[in-house]
């Protein structure tokens, strides 16, 4: 009689930041506080798009950042009930991911107002959701870049009756096709960081009216002074990570987006940073790599595929490929630290507003991926083809004819999603990951 053998499991081949840990505890302390905050007499305000939680926070506010929710709650598979409750609403499934699991819960939140009365998630979905999102004082938009980002807080303003204030930011779309254009440069970006920066002004009264809170001005300076030392350490971090063999990767800097984007700016997230950073110089000088056996250096663009994220960082490590570098870690959460005056920081601040990765024209996104692909020294790129998040994967085909053109990399596309899981197909992304690694192994050889 022959037993059958349970498959081997593949071996684990990451070695994945012991920091960022902490990290993931102080954003779990996060939510709960969220989650209590009108006990403790808070308002709250739910928001989409840039990281305007300093300003929230030196408004009395607690808040709700829509896709890190939605994002959270994909991580844990909880987005199940929230997007059920959406699509019998009647999003469709081809909408974004995250404004669907949103709009899920603000269905949910809705409901459960009308039945217990408990002013949180519907209370039969809690257990399933693990959360209870308390309803929202206000909504404020700050999505660049995006069509479906700035009408997602509209369509939660109608979930509510419209009986929720909304403040909508409005910028504008950084085509870069002018003579003086170029990134963080010309009369295009100037005038634009001008007009988010005045609107930044006019929200801040707008929320002072509205909550009846005085807006604390040393508070914002001293929280955007703690989230300025975040990203410079950050940065540091980031620069680190281009040693060979790579001492961390960029499913590490995923797991530390969370607490950059929106937790609020004081010690502990400095000196958070700084440990991450530590963690890091300590491998360097350890010989302590990232994955096992690093063979091959990729690039990574698109969005998170939440869904998968430890299974995506253990399947390329599997192949011995060290994820680097991408548009949404190398590009995005506060990125360019250099341009924040703590003294007066609203331009500064804008400027990032400005700066989301899906805002800028194909010229500044070529060369920024192709800046990071040489600097990183990479052998190849990802494209995450997010299905519902078009504002990312408009562009991906020009970007990969330019690698390809300029720099000689290879490049594969993958279809997945942010907050839903069903649209990622495995076979595709490990069939065209083999064949682009096979490719890179031939041209090495050619080349000795
Ligand atoms: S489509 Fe993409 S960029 Fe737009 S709101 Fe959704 S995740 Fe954000």
């Amino acid at each position: 009689m022959t037993a059958t053998m349970p498959p081997l499991a593949t071996p684990d081949r990451t070695n994945r930041l012991a920091a960022t840990r902490h990290g993931n505890r102080m954003v779990a302390q996060y939510w709960d506080d969220l989650f209590t905050a009108r006990e403790r007499g808070q308002q709250i305000v739910w928001y989409n798009g840039g990281a305007l939680n300093p300003i929230f926070q030196a408004a009395g506010l607690a808040w709700c950042h829509g896709e890190a929710f939605a994002a959270r709650l994909a991580a844990q598979q909880l987005e199940g009930p929230a997007q059920l409750a959406g699509a019998e609403y009647g999003y469709n499934a081809e909408l974004c991911s995250y404004s669907r699991t949103h709009l899920g819960c603000a269905v949910l939140t809705v409901q459960g107002d009308e039945g217990a009365q408990t002013g949180v998630v519907g209370a039969h979905d809690q257990a399933e959701l693990a959360a209870r999102l308390p309803a929202p004082d206000f909504f404020v938009n700050n999505y660049a870049g995006c069509s479906t980002g700035q009408q997602w807080d509209e369509i939660s303003y109608r979930v509510f009756d419209k009986e929720v204030p909304i403040f909508n930011i409005s910028h504008p779309f950084l085509w870069g096709n002018k003579a003086d254009a170029g990134y963080l440069q010309g009369e295009e970006w100037e005038s634009a960081s001008r007009y988010v920066r005045d609107q930044l002004v006019d929200l801040i009264a707008w929320l002072e009216e509205r909550s009846g809170n005085k807006f604390d001005w040393d508070l914002l300076r001293e929280s955007m002074t703690y989230i300025k030392r975040a990203a410079e350490l950050r940065r540091e971090g980031l620069e680190l990570c281009k040693a060979k063999p790579a001492p961390a990767t960029f499913w590490d800097w995923i797991s530390a987006i969370a607490p950059i984007n929106f937790l609020p700016g004081n010690q502990e997230l400095v000196d958070y940073f700084a440990s991450v950073r530590d963690e890091i110089q300590h491998r360097i000088d350890h010989g302590i790599t990232g994955i096992e056996n690093e063979r091959y250096r990729l690039y990574f663009d698109g969005i998170m595929n939440w869904n998968k994220l430890g299974f995506l960082s253990r399947k390329f490590a599997e192949h011995g490929v060290a994820v680097m570098a991408g548009r949404y870690i190398t590009n995005a959460f506060w990125q360019e630290p250099q341009l924040i005056d703590t003294d007066d920081p609203l331009l500064g601040m804008a400027q990032h507003y400005l700066l989301c990765p899906t805002n800028h024209g194909t010229r500044t996104l070529d060369y920024l991926t192709l800046r990071d692909c040489e600097e990183y020294d990479v052998d190849g790129i990802v494209f995450h083809s997010t299905r519902t998040c078009r504002a990312f994967t408009g562009p991906q085909r020009l970007l990969a004819r330019s690698a390809q053109n300029n720099l000689g990399i290879p490049s594969i596309f993958f279809e997945g999603d942010v907050a839903d899981a069903s649209f990622y197909k495995e076979e595709i992304l490990e069939s065209r990951l083999a064949a682009m690694l096979e490719a890179i192994d031939v041209k090495r050889a050619q080349a000795s």
